[in-house]
């Protein structure tokens, strides 16, 4: 059962190319921590079931595993006391539960934000942030916003996540061990994740499998029970990807990154927009629409004279006719190595009502943890973490050229 498991995860990997062939060779999504034993908190509840299975146990131990985890936020197995001795060493023989280390863990002046750095099994580090918001979600109820790379191979000009290129895609686990991480920490304090966003580190979209198999481990409802619609994945416009999103009819959040309303602009911005430029994103939009029915989150990133002019914004209005939309405007975050500056808060306020004269609702993202840079776009690798010997891919110059 094992073997036929990897198997099967393996062929998914092979379909999981949507992108380029150079940022393929900087992925190792089979990585576990330890070879000879399977890493159980890869499977889905599902598949947990069928490993018990094949190793002659009853498939409810799955359950009682899944309760241990993802409620319990147990770390060994020896202390999983609702297993019998003998199963809870075979456990230990067989299987591994790894977790991230907590390195640091800032809180924002405003106490508002929090940031977490984890290190990996392999020595990366990802960071995760932590939100709470004082609106819908009710006392103690946070959000929590994580990454699904190391690194990002996408270059948007803008953003700190993507200056170093990406080093590798996390695995399932580690997708899924940053809301079980801050979800153990902050129980004791009486709070809880209520909402997860894939809008830290990396391209959610060009680690497909992972990214879908998190979300399914986090929605599971003997699990952490994240709700689907508490769940928002943000793409720069993987067009592949997103059609093959539609398909899974999954009833989550899907943001989009716009940022531009013109091809010269957005390609200027985001380099992935050579490959996918607005014409088929917009059409992709249509199509995810028609197999979702679900509305779809744009993501604006306003500059100050770079694209927040009331033509853009008319340019903004009239792309989006026709898509059932959202614009949510992000006022550039401060980033080294960019000299882009924020629009006085009277330029948003003109774009936004420009955009809603189109009958598309807008919402101005808070800006949050900015003194610990934890705000939208300034995540970033830690670049001590380079590993010797790995091709580091930037879609900027590597992917959309060799493609074109
Ligand atoms: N890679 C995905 C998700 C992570 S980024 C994506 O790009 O969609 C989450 C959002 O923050 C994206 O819309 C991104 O474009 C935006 N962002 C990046 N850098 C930013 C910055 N410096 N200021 C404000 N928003 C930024
Ligand atoms: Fe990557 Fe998103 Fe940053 Fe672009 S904005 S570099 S896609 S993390």
């Amino acid at each position: 059962m094992t073997s036929s498991l990897t198997s099967s995860r393996l062929a998914e990997e092979e379909r999981d190319r949507p992108f380029s062939r150079s940022q393929d060779e900087t992925t190792d999504t089979t990585t576990q921590t330890d070879s000879a034993r399977t890493n159980l908190k890869n499977l889905l509840p599902h598949e947990l079931a069928a490993w018990f299975g094949a190793h002659g146990e009853k498939p409810f131990r799955a359950r009682q595993l899944v309760k241990w985890l993802y409620q319990k936020y147990e770390q060994d197995f020896l202390r999983m006391t609702d297993l019998s001795g003998a199963l809870r060493e075979r456990l230990n023989t067989l299987a591994v539960i790894p977790g991230l280390d907590l390195v640091t863990h800032q809180r924002a002046v405003a106490g508002d934000t929090e940031k977490f750095l984890f290190r990996l099994p392999d020595g990366n580090t990802l960071e995760t942030v932590l939100m709470h918001f004082d609106d819908h979600l009710g006392p103690g109820r946070a959000t929590l916003c994580i990454s699904t790379q190391v690194g990002c191979a996408m270059g948007c000009v803008f953003c700190a996540s993507g200056q170093s290129g990406v080093l590798r895609n996390l695995e399932t686990w580690e997708i899924v061990d940053q809301v079980l991480s801050v979800q153990r920490l902050i129980a004791s304090r009486g709070e809880r994740i209520a909402n997860v966003v894939y809008m830290g580190i990396g391209e959610p979209l060009a680690n497909y499998t992972n990214t879908i198999r998190s979300v399914k481990i986090l929605n599971h409802e003997e699990g952490l029970a994240i709700g689907m619609r508490h769940i928002a994945i943000s793409t720069s416009g993987l067009v592949p990807a997103m059609l093959r999103l539609g398909l899974e009819k999954l009833p989550l959040r899907l943001a989009i990154s716009l940022h531009a309303a013109n091809n010269e602009l957005r390609s200027a911005l985001m380099p992935v927009n050579k490959l996918y430029p607005l014409e088929r994103l917009i059409a992709a939009c249509h199509t995810y629409q028609q197999q979702t029915g679900r509305r779809i989150t744009f993501e604006y990133c306003c500059i100050r004279d770079i694209n927040d002019s009331d033509a853009d914004a008319h340019a903004v209005g009239r792309l989006l006719e026709g898509v059932h939309a959202l614009l949510n405007i992000i006022p550039l975050n401060p980033v080294e190595g960019y000299n882009g500056q924020r629009p006085a808060p009277a330029r948003v306020h003109a774009f936004q009502q420009i955009i809603e004269s189109y009958g598309i609702k807008t919402t101005v993202r808070q800006t949050m943890g900015v003194d610990i840079a934890a705000a939208c776009g300034q995540l970033r690798r830690n670049e001590t973490q380079v590993i010797a010997g790995r091709t580091i891919a930037r879609v900027g110059k590597v992917g959309l050229e060799k493609r074109s």
